[in-house]
């Protein structure tokens, strides 16, 4: 079993599409094990965003992921991480494949709605920023026995 970290960036609260992004991942079966609605600070987004920092699109991207709320989510499965990416779809919008979710709903790279951890070590980084071991919920999905 593998957890990852997904964050409802904050125009994907703003176009009112939490609903619809959560359930793609209810649908296959993923279980939520943690969520949280929060207004990210200066210091949780730099932690976040720290393998980017000096990058071109840092500044753009950490005023952006602070420019509203945002959905914080912890999620578990097998091969979890793999999965989430591929149902998200590729960074920038125009190559992401129609049927994810940057395929269907975004339109530029920053603003690409979502943000997936990209290995089993920036999950575990990524959700300790905003979720202490005791915010992670243990319970069985009815479809468990399924997967
Ligand atoms: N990003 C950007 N311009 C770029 C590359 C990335 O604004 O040229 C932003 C984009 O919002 C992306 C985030 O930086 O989601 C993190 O980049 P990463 O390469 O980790 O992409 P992701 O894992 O989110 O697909």
């Amino acid at each position: 079993m593998e957890r990852t970290f997904i964050i409802l960036k904050p125009n994907a609260v703003r176009r009112g599409l939490i609903g619809e992004i959560l359930k793609r991942f209810e649908q296959r079966g993923i279980k939520i094990v943690g969520l949280k609605f929060l207004w990210m600070t200066q210091e949780q987004c730099e932690k976040l965003y720290e393998p980017h920092k000096g990058k071109p699109f840092y500044e753009e991207l950490v005023n952006f992921m602070m420019s509203g709320p945002v959905v914080a989510v912890v999620v578990e499965a097998p091969r979890v991480i793999e999965m989430v990416r591929h149902i998200v779809g590729a960074t920038d919008p125009l190559k992401a494949e129609a049927g994810t979710i940057r395929g269907e709903f975004a339109l530029t790279v920053t603003k690409n709605l979502i943000h997936a951890s990209d290995s089993v070590e920036n999950a575990e980084r990524e959700m300790s920023i905003f979720f202490s071991p005791e915010d992670l919920i243990e319970y069985k999905l009815d479809i468990q026995d399924d997967i």
